[in-house]
């Protein structure tokens, strides 16, 4: 399907850069336009693939290109202030061609934790697309106010958008690696996934599997609805050359769909990408709606392991809702299974994301009456010191 994205703050510049490349190096097509927003100058110098005339600098008047400092409230303010600067930007994109919008924000952040929400209300009013977002929550170590502005961001976001596609940065860290290395990792990750998902739905039905493609129509369907979503993915290499690892596994290549070994790898590739690591960890079996998008060589995608996982996910959630489909890539050396689940309502790491705020919260307000209390009796000299004025 093809997307309009916005990249809002840090996080959400770097991670459309990243969408840029992969769409390019798959030769995807998913993406129709890129926008990156932010408050931070260098932020916005530090991308590489956003076009220069679509990276739109808001707050000026109030922070002078230097950022928001972490305070999503401000990054709220200053884009609501600032909505038509981005609106000219999005002027430029044919939002006639697009199926969607894809709002990305690191959600821990400032600009992009709060200018998120409020840039998605005002895409839903203004056009008939949907309004997507993909929201990065911080990582567990990040600190108070990283989670106190994640929680109030997700609770903000998911009700603006048609639906929040998520990415948790704590489940996908590594110990000992560096900050930047990280998130260049991570950010990979996450463009592989939704990037497979999103470009799912623009193959062109000229092809000999036509009638098994996923249509954007059937990403949308599922994630209609609204809610939180998140997505699996699992592959394996597979050599394609005669005499290769594929003929050993199937007994010939040619043999393609409806083979065996190719059905129980997809049907098993299926299971590991459901209850392997999600975007976002999970329960799977509170998702309401899914999809089952197969990826791969045409000759490799069998239909019956992809229905056979459809109807494993179906046992699985308990769901009707769950659609499936190839996404065939010519050029593909592994065979893949990406799983969109969503709607989903059993997340253990919201429910600490909230607790933690909740104590970030009190713990804030405390801190503050204390500190308003030691400054008084600070200054405080009985009455006897007149002050200047
Ligand atoms: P903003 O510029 O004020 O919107 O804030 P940032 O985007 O810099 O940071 C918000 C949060 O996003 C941080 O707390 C991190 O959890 C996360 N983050 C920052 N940069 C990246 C990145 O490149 N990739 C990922 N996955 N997360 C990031």
């Amino acid at each position: 399907m093809k997307l309009a994205l916005i990249g809002f703050g840090q996080a959400g510049g770097k991670v459309v850069d990243q969408f840029l490349t992969y769409d390019d190096a798959i030769d995807g097509g998913f993406v129709e336009s890129a926008v990156a927003v932010n408050t931070a100058t260098t932020d916005l110098r530090g991308l590489e693939s956003v076009p220069q005339k679509n990276r739109v600098l808001i707050g000026q008047a109030r922070v002078n290109g230097h950022g928001v400092g972490a305070d999503n409230e401000l990054g709220g303010e200053v884009t609501e202030a600032d909505i038509d600067e981005i609106q000219h930007a999005i002027d430029r994109v044919p939002t006639h061609e697009i199926d969607a919008f894809l709002v990305v924000a690191g959600m821990g952040g400032g600009t992009g934790s709060g200018g998120a929400p409020v840039l998605a209300r005002h895409l839903r009013r203004i056009y008939t697309q949907p309004v997507y977002g993909l929201g990065v929550l911080p990582a567990t170590d990040e600190g108070g106010i990283y989670t106190l502005n994640a929680a109030r961001s997700f609770r903000t976001f998911v009700r603006e958008v048609d639906n929040l596609l998520v990415f948790d940065n704590d489940a996908w860290r590594s110990a000992g690696e560096s900050v930047g290395g990280g998130y260049d990792r991570i950010n990979r990750e996450i463009v592989e996934r939704f990037g497979l998902l999103f470009a799912a739905g623009e193959v062109g039905h000229d092809d000999h599997v036509a009638e098994s493609v996923v249509d954007s129509s059937e990403i949308i369907n599922t994630l209609s609805g609204g809610g939180v979503s998140t997505v699996g993915y699992a592959s394996e290499t597979v050599e394609t050359d005669s005499g290769g690892l594929l003929d050993s596994l199937t007994g010939s290549a040619d043999s393609g769909l409806e083979d065996g070994a190719a059905t129980n790898r997809l049907t098993s590739l299926v299971r590991k990408a459901t209850l392997g690591r999600l975007t976002l960890p999970c329960d799977a079996g509170s998702a309401d709606r899914g999809l089952v998008v197969a990826t791969g060589q045409p000759t490799q995608l069998s239909r019956k392991g992809v229905e056979r996982g459809r109807q494993w996910l179906e046992d699985e959630t308990g769901s009707m809702e769950i659609r499936g489909g190839d996404y065939p890539r010519t050029s593909a050396d592994e065979v893949g299974a990406v799983v969109l689940l969503s709607g989903v309502t059993d997340v253990p790491r919201i429910d600490q994301l909230q607790q933690v705020a909740l104590e970030a919260q009190e713990t804030t307000e405390q801190v503050q009456a204390t500190a308003q209390d030691e400054f008084a009796s600070l200054v405080d000299t009985g009455g006897e010191l007149d002050a200047l004025f």
